[in-house]
C-alpha cells in the first residue's frame, strides 16, 4: 500500500497503472474510517483492481462555525484499517496541492443543492463539487463508491459526474447502521453516552414516518408534524430540518406518492447528524 500526499507523485503513480489498463476504483473520504467507510472500499476492491482511497478533511465545505478544526483525524488508524482491505493507495493531499494561496476556481450545482443540507449549510456542496472535481481530476477514476446516508450528496454527485462529462460508473451503497440503528458517521464520536443514547430518536423518526406513509398518509406536513414530536421528546435536539421531497429531484411534493426521500438533519447537543430513508408509494 502507498500513501502519497502530493499530486504530481499520486498522478505518475496512477500513470502506470491507466497504462496497464487497469480499472481504477475510488472512495473519497474525511477519514477516521468505520463501518460505512469499509462497505465502500470492499465493494471498490471487489470491482476494480486498484483501489485508491482519499482522505482530507475539506475545508471549503465547512461553514463559518462548523467542525473543520476539531472534526477528528487519525490517519495512522486509518491507514491500519486500510491496509488490512487491500487497498492500493490513500491519497492525502496537502493544503498547498489543494487549495494554493490564488485559488479562485469553484464548481457549484445549482438545482439540487437549493433544499436540504443545501439550504441549511450554505456553500457547503460548492464545497463539496469543488473537491470532488479535483480529486476526479487527479485520480481519474473509472469507478467511485458513495454512501446513501449522504443522499444529497449522491444526486449532486451524479449530476456533476454527467454534466461535466466524466466518464465514471458511480456506486451508491446503503447506510451502514450501529445495532440499535444509528447511522453510522464520523461525527458520532463527538457524543457523549447520554446524547448517544438520545440520538436513538432519529432512526425512530425516520421509521414512523415510514410507517405513517405505509399505512396510507398521503400529506406531508402530518407525517412530518409527527416525526418532529419524536425528536423534541430528547431535551438535548435541535431539529435543522425535516422534509419528505421527491427522491429524484428533491422537490417538494404535494402529496406524498411516486420515489420519495425521508431526510433529517437534528443537532444534539450541537452535533449534527443526517440520516434519511427512500421509499416508493404506490
Ligand atoms: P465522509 O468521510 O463522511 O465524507 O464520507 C465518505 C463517504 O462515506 C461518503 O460517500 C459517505 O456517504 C459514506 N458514508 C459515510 N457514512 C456512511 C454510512 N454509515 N454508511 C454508508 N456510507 C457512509
Amino acid at each position: 500500500m502507498i500513501i502519497t500526499n502530493n499530486v504530481k507523485k499520486t498522478k505518475r503513480i496512477l500513470n502506470v497503472q491507466k497504462l496497464d489498463n487497469k480499472v481504477i476504483g475510488f472512495v473519497p473520504t474525511m477519514g477516521l474510517l468505520h463501518e460505512g467507510h469499509l462497505s465502500l472500499v470492499r465493494q471498490a476492491k471487489a470491482k476494480s483492481d486498484f483501489v485508491v482511497i482519499s482522505i482530507f478533511v475539506n475545508p471549503i465545505q465547512f461553514g463559518r462555525g462548523e467542525d473543520y478544526v476539531s472534526y477528528p483525524r487519525d490517519i495512522k488508524a486509518d491507514s491500519k484499517l486500510l491496509m488490512e482491505e487491500g487497498v492500493d493507495l490513500i491519497f492525502c493531499p496537502n493544503q498547498k496541492d489543494m487549495y494554493p494561496s490564488d485559488f479562485s476556481v469553484f464548481v457549484d450545482e445549482t438545482e439540487l443543492s437549493q433544499s436540504l443540507c443545501g439550504k441549511s449549510r450554505p456553500g457547503h456542496f460548492r464545497g463539496v463539487c469543488t473537491v470532488l472535481v479535483k480529486l476526479f481530476n487527479v485520480i481519474v477514476p473509472d469507478k467511485v463508491y458513495f454512501g446513501q446516508k449522504d443522499y444529497q450528496q449522491a444526486l449532486i454527485v451524479k449530476r456533476l459526474i454527467n454534466n461535466l462529462n466524466y466518464d465514471i460508473k458511480m456506486y451508491v451503497l446503503p447506510t451502514i447502521r450501529e445495532n440499535d440503528k444509528l447511522a453510522m458517521s464520523t461525527r458520532n464520536n463527538y457524543l457523549n453516552d447520554n446524547e448517544r443514547k438520545d440520538s436513538r430518536c432519529i432512526y425512530e423518526a425516520l421509521s414512523l414516518g415510514k410507517e405513517l406513509i405505509k399505512q396510507g398518509e398521503t400529506r406531508v406536513f402530518v407525517v412530518v408534524d409527527k416525526m418532529k414530536n419524536v425528536i423534541m421528546k430528547k431535551r438535548s435536539t435541535k431539529i435543522a430540518y425535516i422534509e419528505i421531497l421527491d427522491a429524484v429531484n428533491l422537490k417538494s411534493l404535494k402529496k406524498i406518492k411516486g420515489k420519495i426521500l425521508i431526510a433529517l438533519a437534528v443537532y444534539i447537543n450541537g452535533t449534527r447528524l443526517i440520516d434519511n430513508i427512500a421509499i416508493s408509494v404506490k
